[in-house]
């Protein structure tokens, strides 16, 4: 696995519970609190950080913060010699 070690700021403010966050993650990154009715931000580890979660809660609650150090900024085409 590629270490990229980006995160998520998640401000349950202004969240409705749509759940609109949790259904655009189209990996298993954000799971679903049911009782709670808000996103669980669990497997940061496999953030591909594109931003769909961030652009698809219209309440503004998440901001998806790249680590542009992350490995997988920096690989280069020496890796594949
Ligand atoms: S940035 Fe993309 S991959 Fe990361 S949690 Fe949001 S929707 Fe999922
Ligand atoms: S999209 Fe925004 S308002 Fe909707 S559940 Fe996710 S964080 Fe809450």
């Amino acid at each position: 696995m590629i270490f990229q070690n980006h995160t998520i700021e998640f401000d349950p403010t202004n969240c409705v519970g749509c759940k609109m966050c949790y259904q655009a993650c189209f990996i298993d990154v954000i799971q679903w609190d049911a009782e709670n009715k808000r996103p669980v931000f669990k497997y940061m580890n496999e953030c591909e950080h594109c931003n769909y979660c961030e652009v698809s809660c219209k309440k503004g609650c998440i901001k998806v913060i790249v680590n542009w150090e992350s490995q997988r900024f920096i690989q280069s085409f020496d890796m594949y010699k």
